[in-house]
C-alpha cells in the first residue's frame, strides 16, 4: 500500500500493540476499521459511552490506500481533530501523533464519565440525606400523634 499523503510504501509498524501501515516519510499510519476500536481500547473499553464517531464529513483531497476511493475527513468523535476514513469501510488515516491524540482523548472521556457517574452517585446520596429528615419527621408526627390518642385514653381511664 502507499501513503496517501506522499506515495511513499507503506510498512508494518505496530503502534500501541496494533500492528499498523506505516509511513516512515511524514509518520502518519493506515488503521484498518476495527484497528481504530482496538487502538481506543487501549484508553477506554466501553464502546457505548465512546461518543459518535462520524458525525459528519467532506471529501479529503487523497486517495484511500486499499480501493483509490478519495478519503472522506471527519471531526473524530465530535472532538477537534480531523481524521480521514474511507467510505467503503477500509479504515481510517492517522497523521503524525494523531494516533496519540486519540488515546489521550479516550483517557480524558474515561476520567469525564467516572466523574459522571461520582457526580450522579453523590446527588443520589443527597436526595437520600434531603429524605431522610422528612420521613423522621413523618414518624414523629405519628408517634406525637398517638401518643396524644393515649394520653386521651388514659385521660379517660383516670376520669
Ligand atoms: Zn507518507
Ligand atoms: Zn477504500
Amino acid at each position: 500500500m502507499k501513503c496517501p499523503k506522499c506515495d511513499a510504501d507503506l510498512v508494518k509498524q505496530t503502534r500501541h500493540g496494533i500492528e499498523v501501515d506505516y509511513c516512515a516519510n511524514d509518520h502518519g499510519m493506515w488503521l484498518d476499521t476495527q484497528e481504530l476500536d482496538q487502538l481506543e481500547d487501549e484508553a477506554f473499553k466501553k464502546d457505548d459511552e465512546k461518543g459518535t464517531l462520524i458525525f459528519s464529513s467532506t471529501v479529503s483531497n487523497f486517495k484511500c490506500p486499499k480501493c483509490n476511493t478519495p478519503l472522506k475527513q471527519f471531526d473524530y468523535r465530535l472532538y477537534d481533530l480531523t481524521l480521514e476514513y474511507c467510505e467503503n469501510k477500509d479504515g481510517f488515516w492517522l497523521d503524525a501523533g494523531e494516533d496519540d491524540r486519540v488515546l489521550q482523548l479516550m483517557k480524558q472521556r474515561k476520567k469525564d464519565m467516572v466523574n459522571k457517574r461520582e457526580a450522579d452517585a453523590e446527588w443520589k446520596d443527597e436526595e437520600r440525606h434531603d429524605m431522610d429528615p422528612e420521613i423522621e419527621w413523618k414518624f414523629d408526627l405519628i408517634r406525637l400523634r398517638s401518643k396524644e390518642f393515649i394520653d386521651k385514653l388514659m385521660d379517660k381511664f383516670h376520669r
